[in-house]
C-alpha cells in the first residue's frame, strides 16, 4: 500500500495477513478461506480459465480438501476422487453426475435409510428416472438375466446396512461391463482397507467419510473415487450443486485417515470376538457379521466393525440389553473410536409398519453394533453383562 493505514479497522483486517512460513509444517495447514487473492488482474483471469482445479473460490478447490481426495484416491486404487459435505451429499451428487434424463438406475435394497429415501424423493419428483431394487442376494443373477430397458447405472451397498449382507462385487461388475452400466458401489461399512471395489471391476466407490475414514464422530463428510475421466464430472456437479467439504472438516477428515488401518485392525478384532460371543449366548436368537458370511469373508480381508443380532424377545428385551449397556453408547451412527448400539426398528426403518419391517428382515429384537477400538475384554464383559439380565 502507497499511504500507511492508520484506521483500526483496516489495521485489523490486514495486519499479519501474510502466508509464508520459514518452512513447510508436517501436516496440511488448514486453507480456512472461502476466496483467494490474485496478485493481478490477469492472474485471476487465467485461472478462470480453470475453475475446476484452481484455487480461486473454495467451492471450486481447496487444498486442504485436495490433501484428503488424494488419500482416499491412494487407499481406494483411483486415479482421482472429489469431497464432499457428507455421505448423502456424494450420494446425491454420484446419482445426479452419472444419470443423464431418462436413464434409470437398479439399487439393492438393502441400503442405507438415507439413500432409499433420497431414491424415493427421487422418483416422486422425476417419475422419468425409473428407479428398480432388488435383493443383495438376487442382484448377480437379475444382472446376468439382463436388465430392464433404460437402466444405465447400478447402486450396491456391500456389507449392507443394517443386516450386513454382502454381495459379489467382482460377479456384478462382470455383468455390468458388457451391458454398458455404471456400477457404483457405497463401501462406507468396509472402508478402502478392507475391500477395494474399483480393483473388483466398480466404477465409482463412495463413502460416508463421517464413519470409519474419520473414524472420531466430529465431523460430516463424503468422499467419491474413479477414474479421472469419471471423476473430473463431479467438478460441474459439485460446483453448481455446492455440496462441498469445508475446508476445517477435510482437516478432520485427512487426520482421522492417517490411523485408518491400524483402527480398522482394531475395531475387526474386537468386533469378530463379539459376533463369536454373540453365537454362543442364549438370549441371542441370529447373529449378522460379514466375517461369518462366506461373500464377505473373501471380499473383505477382516470382518470389519459392525455386528448386527437378534435378541430373542422382540423389542422389549432388545431396549433392556441398549439400557443395559454400559460402555457401549446408544449412538444412532456408527464407525467411531467409541463402541456404540442402535436399533433399525426405532431408527432406519421406524416409518415402516411392523409388517414390512418383517418382509424387509428386520426383526423388532434386531440391534446394530459399531464396535469401537476399546479393550476387547472391557467390551465383551459389558455385553455378556447386559444379555445375561434379559
Ligand atoms: N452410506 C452409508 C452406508 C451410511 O451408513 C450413511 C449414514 O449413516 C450414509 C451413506 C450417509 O452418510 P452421511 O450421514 O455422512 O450423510
Amino acid at each position: 500500500m502507497s499511504r500507511r493505514p492508520s484506521g483500526h479497522s483496516t489495521r485489523a483486517v490486514h495486519a499479519g495477513e501474510r502466508q509464508e512460513t520459514p518452512r513447510q509444517g508436517v501436516a496440511v495447514p488448514i486453507h480456512q478461506t472461502a476466496p483467494y487473492r490474485f496478485d493481478s488482474a490477469a492472474e485471476l483471469a487465467g485461472a478462470m480459465e480453470a475453475p475446476g482445479q484452481e484455487a480461486i473460490y473454495s467451492r471450486n478447490a481447496n487444498p486442504s480438501v485436495r490433501a484428503v481426495e488424494e488419500k482416499i484416491a491412494a487407499l481406494e486404487g483411483a486415479e482421482d476422487a472429489r469431497a464432499f459435505a457428507s455421505g448423502m451429499a456424494a450420494i446425491a451428487a454420484t446419482l445426479s453426475t452419472v444419470l443423464a434424463s431418462g436413464d434409470g438406475l437398479l439399487c439393492s435394497t438393502d441400503v442405507y435409510g438415507g439413500t432409499s429415501a433420497w431414491l424415493d424423493w427421487l422418483t416422486r419428483r422425476h417419475p422419468e428416472v425409473p428407479v428398480e431394487r432388488s435383493s443383495l442376494a438376487d442382484l448377480p443373477a437379475r444382472l446376468e438375466g439382463g436388465v430392464p430397458e433404460g437402466i444405465r447405472a447400478v447402486f450396491v451397498e456391500t456389507p449392507a446396512n443394517p443386516l450386513l449382507g454382502c454381495c459379489d462385487l467382482e460377479r456384478v461388475a462382470a455383468a455390468c461391463r458388457p451391458r454398458g452400466l455404471t456400477l457404483v458401489v457405497d463401501n462406507t461399512f468396509a472402508t478402502p482397507i478392507l475391500q477395494r471395489p474399483l480393483e473388483l471391476g466398480a466404477s465409482v466407490v463412495l463413502h460416508s467419510a463421517t464413519k470409519f475414514l474419520a473414524g472420531h464422530s466430529d465431523v460430516t463428510a463424503g468422499l467419491v473415487a474413479g477414474d479421472a475421466e469419471t471423476v473430473a464430472r463431479f467438478d460441474e456437479t459439485r460446483r453448481l450443486g455446492g455440496g462441498v467439504l469445508d475446508p476445517h472438516a477435510a482437516f478432520l477428515v485427512g487426520r482421522g485417515m492417517k490411523t485408518l488401518a491400524l483402527r480398522m485392525e482394531r475395531h475387526s478384532a474386537n468386533a469378530a470376538r463379539l459376533a463369536e460371543l454373540l453365537a454362543g449366548h442364549p438370549a441371542v436368537e441370529r447373529v449378522h457379521y460379514p466375517g461369518r458370511d462366506p461373500i464377505g469373508s473373501r471380499q473383505m480381508s477382516a470382518g470389519g466393525g459392525m455386528v448386527s443380532f437378534v435378541v430373542r424377545g422382540g423389542w422389549p428385551a432388545a431396549s433392556r440389553v441398549m439400557d443395559r449397556l454400559e460402555v457401549f453408547a446408544i449412538i444412532p451412527s456408527l464407525g467411531g473410536v467409541e463402541s456404540g448400539v442402535s436399533s433399525p426398528a426405532i431408527t432406519s426403518h421406524r416409518h415402516l409398519t411392523a409388517q414390512e419391517r418383517a418382509a424387509a428382515g428386520i426383526d423388532e429384537g434386531l440391534l446394530r453394533l459399531s464396535v469401537g477400538i476399546e479393550d476387547g475384554d472391557d467390551l465383551a464383559a459389558d455385553l455378556e453383562r447386559a444379555l445375561d439380565g434379559v
